[in-house]
Protein backbone atom coordinates (compact mmCIF):
# COMPACT_ATOMS: atom_id res chain seq x y z
CA UNK A 1 0.00 0.00 0.00
CA UNK A 2 1.01 3.44 -0.46
CA UNK A 3 0.25 5.80 3.06
CA UNK A 4 -0.04 9.33 3.75
CA UNK A 5 0.24 11.07 6.97
CA UNK A 6 -0.51 14.68 6.47
CA UNK A 7 0.30 17.34 9.85
CA UNK A 8 -0.16 20.44 10.01
CA UNK A 9 2.73 21.62 11.40
CA UNK A 10 6.39 19.67 11.78
CA UNK A 11 6.29 16.85 14.69
CA UNK A 12 2.75 16.23 14.53
CA UNK A 13 3.00 12.61 12.60
CA UNK A 14 5.74 11.70 14.46
CA UNK A 15 3.49 12.44 17.68
CA UNK A 16 -0.18 10.87 16.53
CA UNK A 17 1.13 8.26 14.32
CA UNK A 18 4.86 7.68 14.33
CA UNK A 19 4.38 4.40 15.54
CA UNK A 20 1.64 3.38 13.12
CA UNK A 21 4.31 4.78 10.18
CA UNK A 22 6.95 2.61 11.05
CA UNK A 23 5.08 0.10 11.41
CA UNK A 24 4.12 0.13 7.98
CA UNK A 25 7.25 0.50 7.02
CA UNK A 26 8.38 -2.69 8.43
CA UNK A 27 5.49 -4.18 6.97
CA UNK A 28 7.07 -2.95 3.29
CA UNK A 29 4.57 -0.38 2.43
CA UNK A 30 5.27 3.16 1.34
CA UNK A 31 4.80 6.33 3.17
CA UNK A 32 4.69 10.10 2.44
CA UNK A 33 4.48 12.28 5.05
CA UNK A 34 3.51 15.85 4.11
CA UNK A 35 3.54 18.61 6.46
CA UNK A 36 0.94 22.05 6.02
CA UNK A 37 2.50 24.87 7.56
CA UNK A 38 6.24 25.90 8.03
CA UNK A 39 5.86 25.70 12.03
CA UNK A 40 7.73 29.35 12.00
CA UNK A 41 5.71 30.62 15.15
CA UNK A 42 7.29 27.55 17.71
CA UNK A 43 9.77 28.86 19.33
CA UNK A 44 10.00 31.99 21.81
CA UNK A 45 13.26 33.29 20.75
CA UNK A 46 14.32 32.25 17.18
CA UNK A 47 12.97 34.62 14.51
CA UNK A 48 10.47 33.19 12.12
CA UNK A 49 12.30 32.84 8.84
CA UNK A 50 15.40 31.14 10.62
CA UNK A 51 13.13 29.25 12.71
CA UNK A 52 11.08 27.70 9.64
CA UNK A 53 14.54 26.56 7.85
CA UNK A 54 15.05 24.97 11.06
CA UNK A 55 11.93 22.92 11.20
CA UNK A 56 12.36 21.81 7.89
CA UNK A 57 15.82 20.39 8.48
CA UNK A 58 14.30 18.54 11.48
CA UNK A 59 11.45 17.33 9.37
CA UNK A 60 13.56 15.98 6.72
CA UNK A 61 15.79 14.04 8.76
CA UNK A 62 12.82 12.48 10.68
CA UNK A 63 11.26 11.55 7.42
CA UNK A 64 14.95 10.09 6.26
CA UNK A 65 14.80 8.45 9.64
CA UNK A 66 11.65 6.58 8.55
CA UNK A 67 12.01 6.15 5.42
CA UNK A 68 9.47 8.21 4.16
CA UNK A 69 9.14 10.67 1.06
CA UNK A 70 8.44 14.51 2.64
CA UNK A 71 6.11 17.04 0.85
CA UNK A 72 6.29 20.32 2.53
CA UNK A 73 3.16 23.29 1.69
CA UNK A 74 5.14 25.88 3.55
CA UNK A 75 1.89 28.06 4.38
CA UNK A 76 2.08 30.28 7.58
CA UNK A 77 1.91 28.70 11.14
CA UNK A 78 -1.10 29.70 12.90
CA UNK A 79 -2.81 30.91 9.85
CA UNK A 80 -3.55 27.86 7.54
CA UNK A 81 -7.38 28.45 6.24
CA UNK A 82 -10.01 26.32 4.32
CA UNK A 83 -9.25 28.70 0.85
CA UNK A 84 -8.48 27.90 -2.44
CA UNK A 85 -4.82 28.33 -2.58
CA UNK A 86 -5.01 25.54 0.43
CA UNK A 87 -7.17 23.05 -1.41
CA UNK A 88 -5.27 23.57 -4.42
CA UNK A 89 -2.20 22.49 -2.75
CA UNK A 90 -3.79 19.51 -0.54
CA UNK A 91 -5.05 17.71 -3.63
CA UNK A 92 -1.90 18.26 -5.30
CA UNK A 93 -0.22 16.64 -2.38
CA UNK A 94 -2.57 13.60 -2.12
CA UNK A 95 -2.21 13.12 -5.94
CA UNK A 96 1.91 13.12 -5.64
CA UNK A 97 1.33 10.61 -2.91
CA UNK A 98 -1.50 8.63 -4.49
CA UNK A 99 -2.23 7.11 -0.78
CA UNK A 100 -4.61 4.54 -0.59
CA UNK A 101 -4.72 5.17 3.43
CA UNK A 102 -4.40 9.02 5.00
CA UNK A 103 -4.26 9.99 8.66
CA UNK A 104 -5.43 13.39 9.36
CA UNK A 105 -6.22 15.77 12.10
CA UNK A 106 -9.38 15.05 13.97
CA UNK A 107 -11.64 17.59 13.07
CA UNK A 108 -12.18 18.57 16.43
CA UNK A 109 -8.69 19.01 17.83
CA UNK A 110 -7.16 21.44 19.67
CA UNK A 111 -5.18 23.83 17.19
CA UNK A 112 -7.04 25.69 14.75
CA UNK A 113 -4.26 24.24 12.23
CA UNK A 114 -5.18 21.19 13.02
CA UNK A 115 -8.94 21.76 12.54
CA UNK A 116 -8.33 23.60 8.97
CA UNK A 117 -5.91 20.77 8.03
CA UNK A 118 -9.05 17.91 8.52
CA UNK A 119 -11.18 19.81 6.66
CA UNK A 120 -9.24 20.43 4.23
CA UNK A 121 -7.72 16.79 3.78
CA UNK A 122 -11.39 15.98 4.02
CA UNK A 123 -12.77 18.31 0.95
CA UNK A 124 -9.31 17.33 -1.70
CA UNK A 125 -9.54 13.28 -0.96
CA UNK A 126 -13.01 14.20 -2.74
CA UNK A 127 -11.31 16.59 -5.52
CA UNK A 128 -8.32 14.42 -5.86
CA UNK A 129 -10.70 12.40 -7.73
CA UNK A 130 -12.34 14.98 -10.20
CA UNK A 131 -10.34 15.45 -13.25
CA UNK A 132 -11.48 18.58 -14.13
CA UNK A 133 -10.33 20.07 -10.72
CA UNK A 134 -6.51 20.46 -12.32
CA UNK A 135 -3.47 20.89 -10.50
CA UNK A 136 -0.03 19.03 -11.70
CA UNK A 137 -0.50 15.46 -11.09
CA UNK A 138 -3.17 13.30 -12.29
CA UNK A 139 -6.70 12.58 -10.75
CA UNK A 140 -6.88 9.55 -8.40
CA UNK A 141 -8.91 6.83 -10.16
CA UNK A 142 -10.01 5.51 -6.41
CA UNK A 143 -10.84 7.15 -3.08
CA UNK A 144 -8.34 6.53 -0.16
CA UNK A 145 -9.19 5.15 3.12
CA UNK A 146 -9.16 8.21 5.21
CA UNK A 147 -8.65 7.75 9.39
CA UNK A 148 -8.95 10.40 11.78
CA UNK A 149 -5.75 10.69 14.47
CA UNK A 150 -6.18 10.57 18.07
CA UNK A 151 -6.62 14.06 19.25
CA UNK A 152 -5.55 13.14 22.77
CA UNK A 153 -8.64 14.45 24.20
CA UNK A 154 -11.37 12.97 26.54
CA UNK A 155 -13.63 13.66 23.38
CA UNK A 156 -11.62 11.23 20.72
CA UNK A 157 -13.83 8.09 20.16
CA UNK A 158 -11.50 5.71 18.75
CA UNK A 159 -12.79 3.39 16.02
CA UNK A 160 -9.40 1.44 15.81
CA UNK A 161 -6.11 1.13 17.79
CA UNK A 162 -2.44 -0.09 16.91
CA UNK A 163 -0.27 -1.68 19.24
CA UNK A 164 3.20 0.49 18.72
CA UNK A 165 4.75 -0.86 21.85
CA UNK A 166 7.43 -2.57 19.69
CA UNK A 167 8.54 0.53 17.82
CA UNK A 168 7.91 2.90 20.86
CA UNK A 169 11.50 3.83 21.13
CA UNK A 170 11.82 4.10 17.83
CA UNK A 171 8.80 6.68 17.84
CA UNK A 172 10.60 8.50 20.79
CA UNK A 173 13.51 8.54 18.79
CA UNK A 174 11.47 10.54 15.75
CA UNK A 175 9.85 12.99 17.79
CA UNK A 176 13.06 14.09 19.57
CA UNK A 177 14.63 14.98 16.35
CA UNK A 178 12.82 17.79 16.93
CA UNK A 179 15.39 20.15 19.14
CA UNK A 180 13.81 23.38 18.46
CA UNK A 181 10.75 22.23 19.98
CA UNK A 182 11.53 21.13 22.62
CA UNK A 183 12.84 24.37 25.08
CA UNK A 184 9.14 25.88 24.90
CA UNK A 185 6.58 23.40 24.96
CA UNK A 186 8.33 21.99 27.12
CA UNK A 187 7.72 25.42 29.48
CA UNK A 188 4.37 25.19 28.39
CA UNK A 189 3.12 21.95 29.15
CA UNK A 190 5.32 22.13 32.49
CA UNK A 191 7.06 18.39 31.21
CA UNK A 192 9.71 17.49 28.61
CA UNK A 193 7.79 17.14 25.04
CA UNK A 194 7.92 13.08 24.88
CA UNK A 195 5.48 13.20 28.18
CA UNK A 196 1.99 14.14 26.54
CA UNK A 197 2.83 11.49 24.03
CA UNK A 198 3.43 8.81 26.35
CA UNK A 199 0.75 9.11 28.24
CA UNK A 200 -1.20 9.48 25.40
CA UNK A 201 -0.12 6.14 24.31
CA UNK A 202 0.09 4.24 27.41
CA UNK A 203 -3.75 5.12 28.28
CA UNK A 204 -4.65 3.75 24.53
CA UNK A 205 -2.76 0.91 25.42
CA UNK A 206 -5.13 0.31 28.43
CA UNK A 207 -8.06 -0.12 26.05
CA UNK A 208 -7.00 -2.40 23.98
CA UNK A 209 -4.75 -4.28 25.56
CA UNK A 210 -1.22 -2.95 24.65
CA UNK A 211 1.46 -1.14 26.50
CA UNK A 212 0.93 1.17 24.12
CA UNK A 213 -1.29 2.09 21.07
CA UNK A 214 -2.29 4.71 18.87
CA UNK A 215 -5.79 5.57 18.15
CA UNK A 216 -7.70 6.28 15.04
CA UNK A 217 -10.94 7.30 13.91
CA UNK A 218 -12.00 5.89 10.62
CA UNK A 219 -14.07 8.18 8.66
CA UNK A 220 -17.22 6.58 7.18
CA UNK A 221 -18.58 7.93 3.57
CA UNK A 222 -21.47 7.15 1.61
CA UNK A 223 -19.28 5.15 -1.67
CA UNK A 224 -15.31 4.32 -1.73
CA UNK A 225 -14.80 2.43 1.68
CA UNK A 226 -13.85 -0.73 2.36
CA UNK A 227 -14.39 -3.63 4.47
CA UNK A 228 -10.64 -4.22 5.37
CA UNK A 229 -8.75 -3.40 8.18
CA UNK A 230 -5.87 -1.58 6.61
CA UNK A 231 -4.41 0.22 9.98
CA UNK A 232 -0.92 -2.02 10.43
ZN1 LIG B 1 0.35 20.58 15.35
Amino acid sequence: MRVLAIGAHPDDWEFHCGGTLLLYRRAGHEVVVCIATNGDKGSKRVPSRELAEIRRRESQAAADRLGAELLWLGFEDGALQDGLEERMAFVEAIRRARPDVVLAHDPDDYHPDHRASARLVRDALFLSMVPQFATESPALTWWPSLYWMDSCSPQFLPTDYVDVTDVFAEKEALLALHASQAEWIDDLSQTDIGEPMRVTNRFRGLACGAKYAEAFCREVRAAGGTASRLLP
